[in-house]
């Protein structure tokens, strides 16, 4: 859990703090629900500190990107594209990952 609070304000003092769904600002305060996961933690586990996987959200769209309809969700666009090609990229790295596995074992 610290490695990924360390990652989250690393993120925090580094980026815009903007929801980079409908640019409203986040504040000062940094909060664990501004911080949001393209590729999902549970799903993708080698991206879950992977700080091209993150982004950060308001509270109200980051519900609607985890809970919303696809319809709602016709302003994440951008977003989508973006989870596309780090599905893509994920998969290439974990290929890479486990073809270096079998280097070691053979
Ligand atoms: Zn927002």
């Amino acid at each position: 859990m610290g490695k990924q609070k360390d990652l989250f304000l690393k993120i925090w003092k580094t980026r815009e703090r903007v929801c980079v769904l409908c640019g409203q600002h986040l504040g000062i305060e940094p909060r664990a629900h501004y911080f949001s996961h393209v590729l999902s933690k549970g799903a993708y586990p080698y991206y879950k500190l992977n700080p091209d996987n993150i982004v950060l959200k308001c509270i109200p769209c980051h519900t609607l990107w985890e809970t919303g309809s696809t319809e709602k969700k016709k302003g994440h666009r951008e977003l989508i594209k973006l989870k596309e090609k780090l599905k893509r990229k994920y998969y290439e790295d974990t290929n890479k990952l486990s073809s270096s596995k079998k280097d070691k074992l053979f």
